[in-house]
């Protein structure tokens, strides 16, 4: 079966790996239903798991889950052999408890190892489990999501929460850089201050020139307007028409004389 691509399976390795240190060979652990899920539906789960992460996988379940699986043989004969198959890993638990509790326990932080003993992705169906599981921050969770692709469960939001604080935290400086920086801060606010009030009062200098210089010509709107050629003939037409008649007006002043002084 072709390995379809799953949507976060890359990026919350990619979380994991960052902040909780896992490194190949990466070490998976089966509980039943995940190995029934997975030989129900025919699952390449090796073909899978090297196209996400091309790395070495060790698969393993625990003495706990191999009990349970035990006496449910006669029911789930396959899941049986397959688990048989898997790499045992030890619980210690010698009265024997569930697989969700087994499980739980091994990943949990043990003060022994340093707080530091989890190396297991946790393979998983049972919802209850998975939820869980996702409460300690450092255990990447599985599944087979839509019955065959295997997918690796978002940390939980509480688990994001914890890693930004803590980086927050690691790149705060602490309280003898604190007093290495304070003095150079301060300083380089000084520097910056200075800078902006001598470029303030040179753009002030510049303006008071400006304003004190005479306008270069005449004011624009105080200049007559050229007169076009249209505009000019009809003038001259006007002031020749003009001329006519006071010529004429004249003359009939003169002959208006002459009558007067004949009669
Ligand atoms: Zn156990």
């Amino acid at each position: 079966m072709k390995a379809k691509k799953t949507k976060g399976f890359k990026k919350n390795l990619s979380f994991y790996r960052i902040n909780f240190s896992f490194q190949p060979p990466y070490q998976l652990v089966f509980d039943g239903n995940f190995i029934k899920q997975m030989l129900d539906h025919n699952v390449d789960l090796d073909k899978q798991l090297f196209k996400h992460t091309k790395a070495k996988i060790w698969k393993h379940t625990t003495i706990c889950v191999l009990r349970e699986l035990t006496s449910l043989q006669h029911l789930f004969p396959r899941v049986f052999k397959y688990a048989q198959g898997l790499s045992k890993i030890n619980c210690k638990h010698i009265e024997g408890v569930s697989p969700a509790e087994c499980l739980l326990d091994i990943v949990k932080p043990k003060p022994e190892f340093g707080g530091d003993n989890n190396y297991f992705w946790v393979c998983t169906q049972d919802d209850e489990l998975r939820s869980n599981l996702l409460q300690i921050d450092h255990v990447p969770v599985c599944y087979l999501f839509q019955n065959n692709l295997f997918e690796m469960a978002e940390p939980s939001r509480t688990c994001k929460m914890r890693i930004k604080s803590l980086k927050e935290i690691k790149y705060l400086p602490n309280e003898q850089e604190q007093q290495i920086i304070m003095p150079i801060k301060k300083e380089i606010k000084q520097q910056q201050a200075e800078k902006r009030m001598e470029r303030e009062r040179k753009l002030a200098q510049e303006l008071a020139i400006k304003i004190k210089k005479p306008a270069k010509g005449p004011n624009p709107l105080s200049v007559k307007k050229k007169l076009g050629k249209v505009t000019k003939s009809i003038k001259k037409r006007r002031h020749k028409i003009k001329n006519k008649k006071t010529r004429r007006s004249n003359k009939q002043g003169v002959n208006n004389e002459i009558i007067e002084q004949n009669s």
